[in-house]
C-alpha cells in the first residue's frame, strides 16, 4: 500500500465489512480527523459512543477517551489505533489516591474530569468535561463540600466562575500549562485585533488575559460566530485544523509552538486501518467498574 488514497479506501472498505464508526477528538492530526465519522471534544464524542450504531468503534484519542466510550457503549468493541497514547494528566491520579482523598473527606461530592482512568470514574459521584465543568458544580447543593480531580488549573477556574469553595488535586496537562502569557503578548504585538482563545486547563494567568475561555467545542462555536478575522489558539494546536476547515477566509496562530501533545498525535491513517484489519488494540473495561463509572458519566450527560 503506497499512497494515501489507498489507505483511505481500505479503512473505507473495512469499515464497511466489520460495522465499525472512527471517532476521532480534535487534537488528532488532520488526516485522521478527515476520515473519521465525527470529529469532537470529549464531551460530544461520550455522547456519540453513546448512541453509536454497529459494532465497533475505533477510537482515535486517548486511552481514558476509548476507555468512556466502552464505558458507554460496553457491548460494543472499542479499539484504540495505538496502545501508547494514554494521557499524563489522567495517570496523576490513581483509584487508590481517590480513595485516602474521599476519607479524609467524608461526605464530599466527587466531580472527576473525563481526564481520568475508568477506575477512579468509578470512584467518582459525576464527570465533567471542559465544556460543562461550571454547570456540573453548581448543580450541587450549596452545603456539600466538593473534591475536583485531577486538573487544579480547570478546578480553579471553576471555583472562580461558580464561587464554590472546591478541595483541589494537584493534577494539570503539561501540554496546557506550557502555555505562556508572554507567548501570546508577543503575537498580539502583530496582530492587535485578534481575539485570543484559551482553554480551562491553561493557567489561571493566561486565563486573565483571554477574550473567551471555552473547550475546543466552544472555541469553535465562537469563531465561527465571530467578526474577527484573527485568533490566537491557546491549546493543543491539532483544534486549528478544523478551525481553518470551518472558516477558510480567518487566520489562526498557535499561543505557543510547544502546544502539541505527542500522545494524541500517534495515530495515524497507517494505525487505523492495522487496528480494523487485526482489530487492535481493544479497550476492555471490568463490568462492575463500567457499571460504577457509567453512573457518573451520565449524572454528567443529564446535565451536559
Ligand atoms: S492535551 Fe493534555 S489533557 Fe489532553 S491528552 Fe494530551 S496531555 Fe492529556
Amino acid at each position: 500500500m503506497n499512497s494515501n488514497i489507498e489507505i483511505i479506501d481500505s479503512i473505507i472498505d473495512l469499515k464497511a465489512e466489520k460495522e465499525a464508526i472512527i471517532l476521532a477528538h480534535n487534537y488528532q492530526i488532520g488526516e485522521v480527523q478527515d476520515i473519521a465519522d465525527f470529529v469532537g471534544d470529549s464531551l460530544q464524542l461520550s455522547i456519540k459512543a453513546s448512541r453509536a450504531h454497529g459494532q465497533m468503534i475505533v477510537f482515535c484519542g486517548v486511552h481514558f477517551m476509548a476507555e468512556t466510550a466502552k464505558i458507554l457503549s460496553p457491548d460494543k468493541k472499542v479499539l484504540l489505533p495505538d496502545k501508547n497514547s494514554g494521557c499524563p494528566m489522567a495517570d496523576m491520579i490513581t483509584a487508590s489516591q481517590l480513595r485516602k482523598l474521599k476519607d479524609e473527606h467524608p461526605g464530599a461530592v466527587v466531580v472527576c474530569y473525563v481526564n481520568t482512568t475508568a477506575r477512579v470514574k468509578a470512584l467518582s459521584d459525576i464527570c465533567c468535561t471542559s465544556s460543562n465543568a461550571v454547570n456540573v458544580v453548581r448543580s450541587i447543593p450549596e452545603n456539600r463540600e466538593i473534591i475536583f480531580i485531577p486538573d487544579k488549573y480547570l478546578g480553579d477556574y471553576v471555583q472562580r466562575q461558580t464561587g464554590r469553595k472546591l478541595i483541589l488535586w494537584n493534577g494539570y496537562c503539561p501540554v496546557h500549562a506550557m502555555i505562556d502569557v508572554r507567548d501570546i503578548l508577543e503575537i498580539k504585538k502583530e496582530h492587535p485585533n485578534a481575539a485570543v482563545l484559551v482553554h480551562p486547563e491553561c493557567t489561571p494567568e493566561v486565563i486573565d488575559i483571554a477574550d473567551k475561555v471555552a473547550s475546543t467545542g466552544g472555541m469553535l462555536k465562537y469563531v465561527k460566530a465571530s467578526s474577527k478575522k484573527d485568533f490566537i489558539v491557546g491549546t493543543e494546536i491539532g483544534i486549528i485544523h478544523r478551525m481553518k476547515r470551518q472558516n477558510p477566509h480567518k487566520n489562526f496562530y498557535p499561543a505557543s509552538g510547544r502546544t502539541i501533545c505527542p500522545n494524541m498525535k500517534l495515530i495515524n491513517l497507517e494505525k487505523i486501518f492495522w487496528s480494523l484489519e487485526d482489530e487492535v488494540y481493544e479497550v476492555k473495561v471490568p463490568t462492575d467498574i463500567i457499571e460504577k463509572a457509567r453512573a457518573a458519566i451520565d449524572r454528567m450527560i443529564a446535565i451536559k
